[in-house]
C-alpha cells in the first residue's frame, strides 16, 4: 500500500519546541505567560489592523464567547451561514439560542446576501430580530463581505467571522477577521497553521479583548477571595499551546504561498477536462489562503460522481472529503428556520476538497495528479 496522502496535516516549522522549552524552562506551565503575550501580539501584526487578539482554548469556544458578548441569550435567534462545519453553528445552542440558516451564493460558497437580506426582514416582521451574523470564510474564500456587511449595518445587527479557515486571507487588502465586531480564528490540527488545539478571538478594542481573557478565565471579579459576578468560561489558552503557536507564526507566509500553489497545481490539472470547476477567486477583491483546494463534478459532462472520485482517491490511499454538509440538513438542526434556494445542498452534493498541504511533495502531487487523469480517462 502506497504512504497515506492528508487532505490536511500539520507542518511544523522547527521553532516550536525551542518556545515550548523555553515555557518549561521558565516554569510557565499556565493559561498564561510570555507566549500567550508573544502569540497574540504575533497575531494582532500579521493581521495588519487595529486589533485586540484573545488567544483560546478552541475556535469554538471564541464563537461562544463572542456571541455571549453580542448578548445572544435563550430564545433569542442568530443568524448563520449554512454550508460550514458544525463548529460554527453549535455555539449557538450552547447559548439557548436557535440557528437561522442561509444559504450561499455561487461565486465564493459563502453566505448568499440576499438570502440574509430576505431572513432577516421576515425574522423582524415576526417580532425575532437576529441577535447576531455569523458569516464564515469558507476553506479560505472570503464571503462577500461589502454586501454583508451594508445589509447588517442597515439592521444595525452585528457581524462575527468566522475566519477559522482563513487565516492569511483578505478581501479588498484587508485581513479576513477584521471586518465583523468579532472574528474567531482557529488552530486546530488541519488548519492553515496548528497549535494542535487553539483558537483566537479578533476583537477591536482593548476593553472587549480584556472582557473575552476575564469570561475565558471564569469571570473573576477583583477580590482578593474568588468572588463572581458572572458565568464564566474555562478557555484560556495555555502557554504550552502558544509556544507552538508564535513558532507557526514564523512560517505563516510561507504556508499560505505553498496552500495556493496547491490551488494552481488543481487549477492546472483540470484546465482541459471539462465538468469539472475548481474553486477560485471571483475577482481581484478576494485573495484566498486557499486552506482546502475544492472542486465540484459535473456528472452530466463527466459521467461521474464526487464520490466516485472520493473512492478511486481512496483506492491510492488519498484522502479526500465532500464539502460540507449544510447545516440545514443536519438532523440535530432539523428544525432550524432555512432561507435560500438549492445552491449549498447542490454543492454538498457534487463538492469534494482534495490533498492541500503545505507539506505535500512533488511525488505526492504526481500521484494524485495519475490519479486524477486516470479516474477521468476511464
Ligand atoms: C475548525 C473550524 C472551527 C472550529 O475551530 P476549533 O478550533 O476546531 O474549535 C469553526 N469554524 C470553522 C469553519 C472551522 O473550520
Amino acid at each position: 500500500m502506497s504512504t497515506k496522502i492528508w487532505l490536511s496535516s500539520p507542518h511544523m516549522g522547527g521553532n516550536e519546541q525551542k518556545y515550548v522549552n523555553e515555557a518549561f524552562e521558565a516554569n510557565w506551565v499556565a493559561p498564561l505567560g510570555p507566549n500567550v503575550d508573544g502569540f497574540e501580539k504575533d497575531l494582532e501584526h500579521f493581521l495588519n489592523a487595529d486589533v485586540n487578539v484573545a488567544a483560546l482554548s478552541a475556535g469554538t469556544a471564541a464563537l461562544h464567547l463572542a456571541l455571549v458578548q453580542c448578548g445572544v441569550v435563550h430564545g433569542d435567534e442568530v443568524i448563520c451561514q449554512s454550508m460550514t462545519f458544525s463548529a460554527s453553528a453549535n455555539p449557538i445552542a450552547y447559548c439557548g439560542a436557535t440557528p437561522v440558516f442561509i444559504d450561499s451564493e455561487i461565486d465564493t460558497w459563502n453566505m448568499c446576501p440576499i438570502a440574509l437580506k430576505e431572513a432577516i426582514e421576515e425574522r423582524i416582521a415576526k417580532s425575532k430580530k437576529p441577535k447576531a451574523i455569523i458569516v464564515v470564510h469558507l476553506y479560505g474564500m472570503p464571503a462577500k463581505m461589502d454586501e454583508i456587511l451594508a445589509i447588517a449595518n442597515q439592521f444595525d445587527i452585528p457581524v462575527i467571522e468566522d475566519a477559522a479557515e482563513a487565516l492569511g486571507s483578505t478581501y479588498k487588502g484587508k485581513a479576513c477577521g477584521t471586518f465583523g465586531r468579532f472574528g474567531i480564528l482557529s488552530f486546530n490540527g488541519n488548519k492553515i497553521i496548528t497549535t494542535s488545539g487553539g483558537g483566537a478571538l479578533v476583537c477591536h478594542t482593548q476593553e472587549d479583548k480584556d472582557k473575552t481573557v476575564f469570561l475565558s478565565t471564569q469571570a473573576r471579579d477583583n477580590a482578593p477571595h474568588y468572588q463572581h459576578s458572572e458565568i464564566g468560561y474555562n478557555y484560556r489558552m495555555s502557554n504550552i499551546v502558544a509556544g507552538i503557536g508564535r513558532g507557526q507564526m514564523e512560517v505563516l507566509s510561507s504556508r499560505v504561498a505553498a496552500r495556493r500553489k496547491m490551488h494552481d497545481f488543481y487549477t492546472a490539472l483540470f484546465k482541459d477536462m471539462d465538468g469539472v470547476q475548481v474553486l477560485t477567486e471571483p475577482s481581484s477583491d478576494f485573495y484566498s489562503n486557499h486552506w482546502l483546494s475544492a472542486i465540484v463534478v459535473n456528472q452530466e459532462i463527466t459521467g461521474k460522481t464526487r464520490e466516485d472520485l472520493r473512492l478511486a482517491l481512496l483506492e491510492d490511499n488519498i484522502e479526500s472529503r465532500p464539502l460540507w454538509k449544510p447545516m440545514h440538513q443536519q438532523p440535530v438542526f432539523a428544525n432550524a428556520p432555512y432561507y435560500g434556494t438549492d445552491i449549498s445542498e447542490k454543492l454538498f452534493n457534487n463538492g469534494l476538497c482534495l490533498p492541500s498541504g503545505s507539506n505535500l511533495t512533488d511525488e505526492e502531487r504526481e500521484r494524485i495528479a495519475l490519479k486524477i487523469q486516470e479516474f477521468f480517462s476511464k
